[in-house]
């Protein structure tokens, strides 16, 4: 298949916000209804609209609401939800078997994943990949193979680090709430040191606060105890916290140097959501592990480890893997998406996206002092707000704006460990005109909201 023009990318879905009710609306209300009465409180709904349909930049509700997807279900279906180059091979793979256990009796699509993972992620060394379901057992399996490579058990993460929800990760987890209150005891030998957040950091640069981290690492945890150092290149749920130049680097220099495994969580960044493949890249990092899942296969649950072979080959046969690991359905799927990413040239289409945004929100900044920062690289941009003239954190007007964007038919999320940063992560399939609508909701928003 060659790759889909514009119009076939839309799956058929009209381009365009259409409000026909109220939102929710009542198809909405009365599944949300059922929803309280079936599922555990425990999973949180941001916005209570069913969806029935989606493609491009909208998503269709079954009240017959066409919304913008600001969202891509979290950085996900960065290639579009209704992408036929998805659709073909996941259509081709469910006809012809759905499953055999790659650890059983394996099949190509698995090998070809890796294949692809081991040439697009940072660095021309001999890597190796395994496949997992979601990003949290990627991070957990990057963990198992640095200790087992460098027979250390420390794992050091950083300030408003996000890497998941199962035990080891919520130890690696920086927020409490929601993420890990009341689930304890979490997992030993998990050590935290500051990060780069130049927004919060009263000037001191991005070397400055990785000395500073580097430090403890040496006099509290000894850097010979390291197994693995663990950074998203920019933070995600921490609040699309773009660390200050050079303080990346030299966290990666500092594992190199002290043999300890360098691991990029790029579940949120990769895959040209910042308008490089993967976004250690723009600091010229070349990680030793790289987890990825999120934008992989368009929406299918899939995962990746990949890194330096003499790491991903240290640990004995049968030690990584899992019933589903790499199913053949979502690794149809990311071929898929992995084709269409290469053969569009979707780091531009990301860059094209930062190149509406940043200057739309940056006149905005300018307009309603609540922006403090704006902030982000392709399409994984950010406003964080605060009360004017301080850093103080306004979650209440994130919260508000929010809402006002929501009622407007505008699929938006907030995020940050202050529940203050308003993220953008619209799918590289959003018409141009539509994302500037969203803008312009977005900045009425201010106007009604912010005084
Ligand atoms: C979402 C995310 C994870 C966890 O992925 P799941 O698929 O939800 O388990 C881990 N790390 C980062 C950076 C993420 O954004």
């Amino acid at each position: 298949m060659s790759a889909p023009t514009t119009q076939e990318v839309h799956g058929g879905v009209p381009q365009e916000r259409r409000l026909v009710t109220s939102i929710p609306g009542p198809r909405s209300t009365a599944l949300q209804a059922r929803k309280v009465n079936a599922v555990s409180a425990g999973v949180g709904v941001t916005l209570p609209v069913y969806i029935t349909k989606a493609g491009g930049g909208v998503l269709v509700d079954v009240d017959g609401n066409h919304l913008i997807d600001m969202g891509s279900g979290i950085a996900v279906t960065t290639v579009g939800n209704a992408n036929p180059m998805v659709v073909a091979g996941v259509q081709q793979q469910v006809a012809d078997f759905t499953h055999t256990c790659f650890m059983v009796t394996p099949y190509s699509g698995y090998v070809e994943v890796c294949e692809a993972l081991n040439r697009l992620t940072p660095g021309d060394h001999e890597k190796r990949s395994a496949l997992f379901n979601s990003g949290a057992e990627a991070v957990e399996n990057a963990v198992k193979i640095a200790r087992a490579y460098t027979k250390r058990q420390a794992v050091v993460v950083v300030e408003h680090g996000y890497h998941g929800r199962t035990n080891l990760t919520m130890a690696l987890t920086a927020k409490s709430m929601p993420y890990k209150h009341s689930f304890g005891p979490f997992a030993p030998e998990v050590y935290r040191v500051p990060t780069s957040y130049p927004f919060r950091d009263r000037g001191l640069k991005g070397p400055e606060m990785a000395q500073i981290a580097i430090s403890r690492i040496e006099k509290e945890i000894g850097a010979g105890n390291v197994a693995a150092i663990i950074i998203e290149p920019i933070q995600g749920e921490g609040g699309f916290i773009v660390p200050g130049d050079g303080y990346y680097a030299a966290m990666a220099q500092f594992a190199t140097d002290n043999g300890i495994v360098f691991v990029a969580d790029e579940i949120q960044s990769g895959f040209c959501r910042t308008g490089d493949w993967f976004a250690s890249e723009y600091e010229g990092v070349v990680p030793d592990l790289i987890t990825t899942a999120k934008g992989i296969a368009g929406g299918m649950p899939l995962a990746g480890v990949t890194g330096r072979a003499e790491m991903m080959d240290a640990v004995h046969g049968g030690g990584l893997g899992g019933t589903y690991g790499g199913n053949p359905v979502a690794c149809a799927a990311a071929l898929g998406a992995l084709r269409w990413m290469e053969e569009v040239d979707a780091n531009g289409l990301a860059k094209a996206i930062e190149a509406v945004m940043l200057p739309r929100l940056r006149s905005m900044a300018e307009r309603f002092p609540a922006i403090g920062d704006v902030r982000g690289r392709g399409a994984m941009i950010a406003i964080e707000l605060v009360k004017p003239g301080t850093i103080d954190p306004d979650a209440d007007l994130a919260a508000a704006l929010n809402k006002h964007c929501h009622m407007h038919g505008v699929v938006t999320l907030t995020t940050g460990t202050y529940g203050n940063v308003f993220r953008f992560l619209p799918p590289l399939t959003m018409p141009v005109p539509l994302l500037e609508e969203a803008l312009t909701i977005l900045e009425a928003g201010f106007e009604s909201l912010a005084t």
